[in-house]
């Protein structure tokens, strides 16, 4: 099969990362040839950019060993030795920044601003991985007994799987790779079989090339059998899962049946509220984002524009004005702001809702058709409660607008969901605008903003069906990847009546 080298000949340096040296492998530990291989195509033409080693359940067992044992050497290791690999990793991204961001684009068909974010918050997290480390790893307590020193520390759960998507498959393996490993666990991660070359090939290079030692980070390749067999693995300590709701509840079954630790970031329909005081043109601008950057295949989408009756024939005016102009085409060839969804499933999924929802009594204010892979911005206007655009996460480039008649109803709305992930409110009124922000039932919430947004340190996770309450990002990156042992110490031996 023809392959094209990472950089497609753009850039005269040799690409780092270069197919011949795992073009049919896994990363077990090692690059080590597969006995079959997952072809990755880009979604916006179809064009080949690699094969990776597709990993068997059966490959578990020896990655989970070889993991527990370079976990020990690893975790014995000092912060700042293990800080340095950080940094060098970090160092490797920065120096390969262009490539990476080619890639990004065209295996997640997403824009270049968007590569650029998702490789810049990948660097992001691994520095904040290394200032960690600096940080204090537990706490001395009151001792009961004077002549005893009674400590709480921090230390590792161990092997860590994680299971990570397609839609930003770097940053989202980052964010849990990094901080899990600095912290002195082995990780196994289990990219998205759409996304393995910049969700796995490329950190297990950078790890490799800063110089982790061997077995502390591996890559299996494959979908739901080999994410299934990861969850389940004996000596697999924890599992930290960024997907959807419905293989989340999954995960998070096997996951309990196991007694393992379990983290799960889920899908959203985060709603972006319009009060009838708000900019209008400033709140079509960010709704729009909101709902159409990477196609709307973002968690925090904007699920649901919650507008004001007063203000809603305008908002959506504007709104479907910009949807109208959006350039959509390949990202990579063309300057666009819309490009492909990932899959021809997942294009005919959104196109079921659209219409589904128009049936139902929805009006089409834009968009609403395709060009192959290429779903034009859609906004439906007069959206209800019972129709798909409501109730279901859609993950594609669609707006649906719900009217409100009066802000308690807004807020209604916003919470008529099972989800909590993130929300957003738009008004001119700061004591308006916290009113509301304060009662929709989310993890992240944004005044005067749109939906979308993550760093490093912000405390990143949902409420209801979006999570299981868990929390990424810094200072909580020390609650999910490590456990807490009591550690007392004595000179001398206490003696007892027996
Ligand atoms: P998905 O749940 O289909 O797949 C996610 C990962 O799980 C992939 O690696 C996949 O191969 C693996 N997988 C599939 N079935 C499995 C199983 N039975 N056992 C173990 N692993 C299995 O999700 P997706 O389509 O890749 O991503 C879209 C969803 O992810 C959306 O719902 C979106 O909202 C959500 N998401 C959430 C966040 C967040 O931080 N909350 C971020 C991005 C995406």
């Amino acid at each position: 099969m023809a392959q094209l080298s990472a950089n497609d000949g753009r850039s005269p340096a040799a690409a780092w990362l270069e197919a011949g040296r795992w073009s049919g492998k896994h990363f077990p530990g090692e690059w080590i040839a597969a006995r079959s291989t997952i072809c990755v195509r880009e979604p916006a033409t179809g064009t080949v950019l690699g094969e990776v080693g597709e990993s068997q359940p059966d490959d578990l067992p020896s990655v989970v060993a070889r993991a527990r044992e370079a976990q020990a050497g690893w975790a014995a290791k000092t912060a700042e030795e293990r800080a340095a690999i950080f940094r060098r990793a970090a160092a490797i991204f920065e120096a390969n920044r262009k490539e990476l961001t080619d890639l990004v684009i065209r295996e997640t068909g997403g824009l270049r601003g968007k590569a650029e974010v998702e490789l810049q918050g990948s660097i992001d997290e691994l520095f904040h991985s290394a200032a960690l480390l600096v940080q204090p790893e537990g706490h001395i307590l009151p001792s009961r007994h004077p002549e005893r020193l009674s400590l709480a520390r921090r230390v590792p759960l161990g092997v860590v799987g994680v299971i990570a998507p397609w839609n930003f498959p770097m940053l989202l393996a980052m964010r849990s790779v990094a901080p899990a490993i600095a912290l002195g666990n082995a990780v196994i991660l289990k990219p998205d079989p759409q996304t393995p070359i910049v969700g796995g090939v490329a950190l297990a290079r950078a790890f490799e090339d800063a110089g982790l030692p061997a077995g502390v980070f591996s890559v299996v390749n494959g979908g739901a059998t080999v994410g299934e067999a990861l969850v389940e693995a004996k000596g697999v300590r924890m599992i930290t899962f960024t997907g959807s709701t419905a293989v989340g509840r999954r995960v998070g079954e096997l996951a309990g049946k196991h007694l393992k630790r379990v983290a799960l970031e889920l899908g959203g329909k985060s709603p972006f509220i319009v009060l009838d005081d708000a900019d209008l043109e400033a709140a079509a601008s960010a709704g729009a984002w909101g709902s159409y950057l990477h196609q709307g295949q973002i968690c925090m989408a904007s699920g649901r524009h919650v507008v004001l009756r007063k203000v809603a024939a305008d908002y959506v005016d504007l709104l479907a004005r910009k949807a109208a102009a959006l350039p959509v085409g390949d990202p990579f060839r063309a300057n666009v702001a819309i490009g492909p969804l990932i899959n021809a499933k997942q294009l005919a999924r959104v196109d079921q809702i659209v219409r589904d929802t128009v049936a139902a009594g929805a009006r089409l204010m834009a968009g609403g058709t395709h060009d192959g892979p290429f779903y034009r911005p859609t906004v439906l206007h007069d959206v209800r409660a019972g129709m798909p655009a409501y109730d279901l996460e859609i993950f594609g480039p669609v707006a649906p607008v719900v009217v409100a008649e009066d802000e308690e109803d807004a807020i209604r709305i916003a919470n008529d969901t099972d989800y909590g992930l993130a929300g957003a409110v738009q008004t001119a009124s700061l004591e308006r605008g916290l009113r509301v922000a304060r009662r929709i039932r989310a993890g992240l919430v944004h005044i005067n903003d749109q939906t979308i947004a993550d760093y490093a340190e912000i405390p990143f996770g949902g409420m209801g069906a979006s999570g299981n309450g868990s929390r990424f990002g810094s200072m909580n990156n020390w609650e999910e990847f490590t456990e807490w042992q009591w550690l007392t110490v004595g000179g001398k031996p206490t003696r007892y009546p027996f």
